[in-house]
């Protein structure tokens, strides 16, 4: 049976009880309409965690004037559903009065890591992230968190938030799930006509494409490589395969998340992140690669 908890009061009391019986807790943050990315985080924390926790909560201080806050996909019923059938015990399904009575006015305010990407395109969102996850975090007070690699740059912010705040919580960073044809699960893709659909794919193409082109000019010590043209070949791409427009396709460290402008500045990195984010008709879509240079290949010609 799964319990449908709304109150903050009741998940309190709720975890007292699980703690008291000396089991772990595991979380899942979400704002719903699952999709078999968010399944995959509430499978692994039941199998890693005593009990588990997933919250769907669509929180209206991540999204900026103009966003999609009001058409938002939701769908209770079927999301308990479908957490039912994957093992969920307790969902965390607050109304937006209960995490921001009147007067709230505190806000976390996320460092440097969330300056570019996402963060710069949606100003204030990894404030209002941050924020939310903290109030979870001190709620449901888990042993371990669960996010998706989706979203790479959040789950960066969340763990230097975690980290320098001094949360007790550990962060476990879960794969991207994606459909057969590459796309990356997500609730947004739902907002996509079938001609957008078909298109959509072409995002995660351009990033392997321009992953691929990284470590071939790895193994060639970065020789005559030019960041700027290789992606501005993928973003011809993504124009001409149907995207209306690109927000975003950069190059950056996968740890400080530092924009690599140049081969020079790419060479140093242990760990590469390419990022995406792309609109398709009025829907913007994001994905990501997280990869390692093969240091061994690069250096195979010295
Ligand atoms: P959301 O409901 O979109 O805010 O996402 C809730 C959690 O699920 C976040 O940690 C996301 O990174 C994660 N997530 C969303 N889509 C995927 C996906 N395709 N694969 C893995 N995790 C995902």
């Amino acid at each position: 049976m799964i319990k449908i908890i709304t109150t903050i009061h009741e998940a309190v009391e709720t975890i007292n009880h699980i703690k008291k019986l000396g089991l772990s807790v595991g979380f899942v943050p979400t704002m719903g309409y699952f999709h078999d990315g968010h399944i995959e985080l509430m499978k692994r924390s039941i199998k890693e965690c005593g009990e588990t926790f997933v919250s769907i909560f669509v929180n209206p201080i991540q999204f900026s004037p103009g966003e999609d806050l009001a058409r938002y996909p939701r769908d209770l019923e079927r999301d308990t559903a479908m957490a039912a059938s994957a093992g969920v015990k307790y969902l965390f399904c607050p109304e937006v009065s209960e995490m921001y009575p009147e007067g709230f006015q505190t806000r976390i305010s996320a460092g440097p890591l969330a300056s570019n990407f996402c963060g710069a395109s949606r100003p204030g969102h990894f404030d209002g992230v941050c924020t939310v996850v903290a109030k979870l975090f001190n709620i449901i007070t888990p042993d371990r968190a669960y996010f998706g690699m989706k979203d790479y740059q959040q789950l960066v912010v969340i763990e230097k938030m975690a980290e320098d705040l001094n949360m007790k919580v550990k962060i476990i960073r879960c794969e991207t799930v994606r459909e057969k044809d590459g796309l990356a699960m997500s609730s947004r893709n739902s907002y996509l006509s079938p001609e957008e659909r078909k298109a959509a794919p072409a995002l995660k193409s351009a990033i392997e494409k321009l992953k691929e082109e990284i470590i071939a000019a790895g193994g060639s010590k970065f020789k005559d490589f030019n960041i700027e043209k290789a992606v501005e070949r993928q973003k011809a791409f993504l124009t001409a395969g149907g995207f209306k427009g690109v927000d975003y396709l950069k190059v950056a460290s996968a740890d400080t998340l530092k924009e690599a402008k140049n081969a020079g500045e790419l060479s140093s990195m242990a760990g590469v992140f390419i990022a995406a984010a792309a609109f398709i008709g009025k829907t913007r879509l994001i994905d990501n690669a997280v990869f390692g240079l093969d240091k061994k290949t690069v250096n195979a010609h010295e």
